[in-house]
């Protein structure tokens, strides 16, 4: 068996597409994109589907070692993305042609299925209770929220009782038999998450993902031992061996993006890695069903996963949403806030190729929003 094609495709809400032919008539999906940069992330595809094209796709780990590491220079989340969208095409090929899903090859299931959370959205105290109820109702047993909106370097008074307005709310909302975790996005100083952390503690939140930014990891044991909540981080880190600096600084949760850290073959790693530090795996995914799909084959088959993101119906995709490109929503389809393991061979998700095909048409040129602070400085979105 050869590749005979890759193409990609740009789709709507901010996502991107890629498509592996071969001569033997199969074909894998992958989602190789950065939000905001997927016009760069397209460009690294290219430039490695030169190498692909003509080769046997079935020799995943040797492809995944010349695109991370033989064009001299290596990593970031251009060609880590990259890679990883090819990376998930290649399993799904593979799978497809021995007819088993990819958990299969991957040693086999471990879970029956995986708990995932919600989004929920909203600023005000009554709009964050209706958006719990929702959640609640539509079966979840945990959520995900933003701790904060755009934040000074050193918090008023009022910026910290915001903050704790919000994990209040949550946490009386949703009892004690639910979990919600809370995202500072990188926009919290470091000085900020000392003061929140122990403060927050009270209403025990599930984990307190990105405290700081990533970059800041010289001050991520220091912030592990401001209180007793779970640290997650992750989905701004590349590869393995930037996941080992938080492990060593006690981070109880690893969230790296299937689409962004190298892909099937990376996450498995980085898993292994946790492992070894009792660490758990909660893989980032706000992208689409290809991307979804690839981090639950991963999900029914390592021992430390927690939990997985995802975006179905979720407020921030506008234009277009995740089932928007499938042909069949059932492997999406929740029950009790988890998804159930199929055995629909490789990646398990049957790809709508006209739909992707027409939202590649208009495309989109989506890009982070800038905030600002009040006088007129950069702020972290
Ligand atoms: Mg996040």
């Amino acid at each position: 068996m050869r590749i005979t094609r890759i193409e990609t495709f740009l789709a709507p809400p901010r996502w991107m597409f890629v498509r592996v032919e071969t001569d033997a008539g199969i074909v894998g999906w992958g989602e190789p994109v950065v939000e905001g940069r997927a016009e760069p992330v397209r460009a690294a595809v290219d430039v490695l589907a030169e190498y692909l094209l003509g080769t046997d796709p079935l020799r995943i780990e040797d492809h995944w070692q010349v695109m991370t590491k033989g064009g001299f220079y290596r990593g970031g989340p251009v060609l880590s993305s990259a890679v990883a969208g090819l990376d998930q095409a290649l399993w799904d090929i593979k799978g497809k042609h021995l007819d088993v899903p990819v958990y299969q090859l991957l040693g086999g299931p471990v879970r029956d299925r995986v708990r995932a959370y919600a989004w929920v959205g909203g600023d005000e105290p009554s709009e964050i209770r209706e958006a719990l109820t929702a959640q609640i109702e539509a079966g979840f047993t945990a959520v995900k929220m933003n701790g904060c909106g755009r934040m000074s370097p050193v918090a008023t008074r009022a910026e910290v009782r915001d903050v704790l307005g919000r994990a209040q709310t949550a946490r009386e909302t949703l009892g004690d038999d639910r979990d919600f975790g809370l995202d500072f996005h990188g926009r919290v100083s470091p000085a900020n998450a000392r003061r929140l952390l122990p403060l927050l503690a009270e209403y025990a939140p599930m984990f307190v993902e990105e405290p700081v930014l990533s970059e800041h990891m010289d001050v991520m044991g220091d912030l592990v031992n401001a209180s007793n909540i779970p640290i997650a981080l992750g989905e701004r880190l590349y590869s393995r061996r930037e996941f080992l600096a938080p492990l060593q600084s006690g981070v109880a949760i690893l969230q790296p993006d299937i689409s962004h850290a190298g892909g099937i073959s990376e996450l498995r790693r980085i898993a292994a890695l946790a492992e070894v530090y009792g660490a758990q795996l909660a893989p980032h995914c706000p992208l689409g069903p290809v991307a979804l799909a690839s981090s639950l084959q991963v999900g029914f088959t390592t021992p430390n996963f927690l939990i997985q993101e995802q975006s179905i119906g979720i407020h921030y995709n506008q234009g277009a949403e995740v089932l928007d490109y499938v042909a069949d929503p059932e492997p999406f389809r929740f029950q009790e806030g988890h998804l159930v393991r199929t055995d629909r061979p490789g990646l398990g998700v049957e790809v709508d190729e006209t739909a992707v095909r027409k939202a590649d048409a208009t495309g989109h040129a989506w890009r982070n929003p800038v905030w600002r602070h009040t006088d007129g400085s950069f702020a972290e979105w």
